[in-house]
């Protein structure tokens, strides 16, 4: 029985880390795709916000003397590039992905509105919602929670490496509730 049909699914970028120092762990990024694949095959519509941490944060580059409005927005594209290889893993299983961001830049993905997202959920496709909210300030749990509401998901997810409150283990626990 399927609990929820439609679900939000927040990615930390640090997750993606995996066992490396900096970048993206091709093992995680395909066990993310693996699972997302398998919610996808029992008829859940599924939209991503992946993080940029692994990558760059706009508030630690402050104390390296970015601006931090540029530096956000560095966080911001480090989104984008994640979002880029998740979509690229995804269609390496067959599974049609579109890049939705939300900041005008084709052609590396098409520019978010809440009516090109619902129709690519509605056809089954997995709306991975890039570049946060656009704005700087922000990160992209609050983008995860706007694109959750605007586009009337059932449910916002959480998967994350950082301390926090949790109903089981992440580093123990798929998103599945399966054990690692
Ligand atoms: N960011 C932003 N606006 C947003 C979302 C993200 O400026 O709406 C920037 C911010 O610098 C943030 C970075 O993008 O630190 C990466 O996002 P986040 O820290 O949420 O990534 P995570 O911790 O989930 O990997």
């Amino acid at each position: 029985m399927i609990k929820y049909n439609r679900v939000v699914l927040k990615l930390s970028g640090e997750s993606l880390l995996g066992k490396l120092q900096h970048g993206i762990d091709q093992e995680v990024l395909a066990d993310y795709a693996m699972q997302i694949k398998e919610i996808i095959s029992i008829g859940i519509e599924v939209g991503i916000v992946i993080g940029g941490g692994n990558i760059f944060r706009g508030l630690s580059g402050t104390a390296k003397g970015f601006d931090r409005c540029k530096g956000d927005q560095m966080g911001m594209l480090a989104t984008v590039v994640n979002s880029l290889a998740l979509a690229s893993a995804l269609e390496s299983l067959q599974i049609k992905a579109r890049v939705l961001t939300a900041i005008a830049m084709q052609p590396i993905g098409e520019f978010y509105t809440k009516e090109l997202a619902i129709k690519a959920l509605e056809k089954g496709e997995v709306a991975i919602f890039a570049a946060g909210t656009g704005n700087p300030f922000f990160t992209t749990d609050t983008a995860a929670s706007l694109r959750a509401i605007e586009v009337g998901a059932d449910v916002m997810l959480k998967g994350t490496r950082v301390d926090g409150i949790y109903t089981a283990d992440p580093e123990k626990r798929s998103c599945c509730g399966q054990i690692r």
